[in-house]
């Protein structure tokens, strides 16, 4: 029996005290076999899908991805087991929507790139996408290899909300890697903010993101603050109007939590 607890209650001058006397306590007191964790195949190398992971980009096709103005096929260019951003065409997002997860991807600036400061290799990943355009909560990609911008505009920022807490970007023609963590905001019945959403971002391994608590979706003029309740939504990739030579991504995968 463990933990067993006798307790002996008597009367002193008018309260009732109860006495706790515990029998010693043993290791197994606080070893817990249930819940069982469902097992999990890791991918073969570091950055590859784990068996439970559900595969967004795989190399070889946009099967679940749409654009994300009007949800017509997605129009960015994949190739030899990339995908290119399509400049004209615009953003991008899933077809399925999410709430808490893990995700991965990889994001190459090509090794040409030409440019400065935010018009160098920017794209975003939008971590919940809640409308058209820009709408939603941008995770910074961006060549900030040797490239000065501010610094909650550079690669693993919250877009204008938080610094990276390193820079760790490889240079231009290098494949880089996000593993991020999201907690979605929850809103209430009557569209309040219950709490907010939370980021974890490891930026090739470097932790860049350490759970912060998000303002807001991502405002480009402005304070950011959450004015619109939402539930599960897509993931969106960015493609920015700059001029420079458009980026290209590979390996995305999601694991719901
Ligand atoms: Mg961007």
């Amino acid at each position: 029996m463990k933990g067993k607890i006798i307790l002996t209650a008597f009367l002193a001058g008018g309260c009732f005290i109860a006495q706790a006397q515990e029998k010693k306590a043993k290791p197994e007191d606080t070893e817990v076999y249930t819940p069982v964790p469902p097992e999990v195949k890791p991918g073969k190398k570091c950055g590859d899908a784990p068996s439970d992971a559900v595969v967004l980009f795989d190399g070889s096709n946009l099967d679940q991805w749409v654009m994300a103005d009007d949800k017509s096929p997605a129009k960015w260019n994949v190739s030899k087991g990339i995908l290119t951003v399509n400049k004209q065409a615009g953003n991008i997002e899933t077809k399925k929507s999410f709430n808490n997860y893990q995700l991965h991807i990889e994001w190459r600036v090509p090794a040409n790139i030409t440019g400065t400061g935010q018009g160098r290799g920017n794209s975003g990943v939008f971590l919940a996408s809640i409308g058209k355009g820009d709408a939603g909560y941008e995770l910074q990609v961006l060549d900030s290899y040797n490239n000065k911008t501010y610094t909650n505009g550079m690669a693993g920022s919250i877009y204008k909300q938080f610094v990276p807490l390193a820079n760790p970007t490889n240079k231009p023609g290098e494949w880089q890697a996000y593993d991020v963590i999201w907690t979605a905001p929850v809103f209430g019945s009557d569209g309040k903010l219950q709490s907010p959403a939370r980021v974890t971002v490891l930026f090739n391994g470097v932790l860049v993101q350490n759970n912060v608590e998000l303002k807001g979706p991502t405002q480009y003029i402005g304070e950011a603050a959450y004015r619109q309740a939402h539930g599960a939504s897509p993931i969106k990739l960015q493609a920015h109007g700059d001029k420079s030579e458009p980026l290209s991504f590979r390996n995305i995968w999601i694991r719901e939590l």
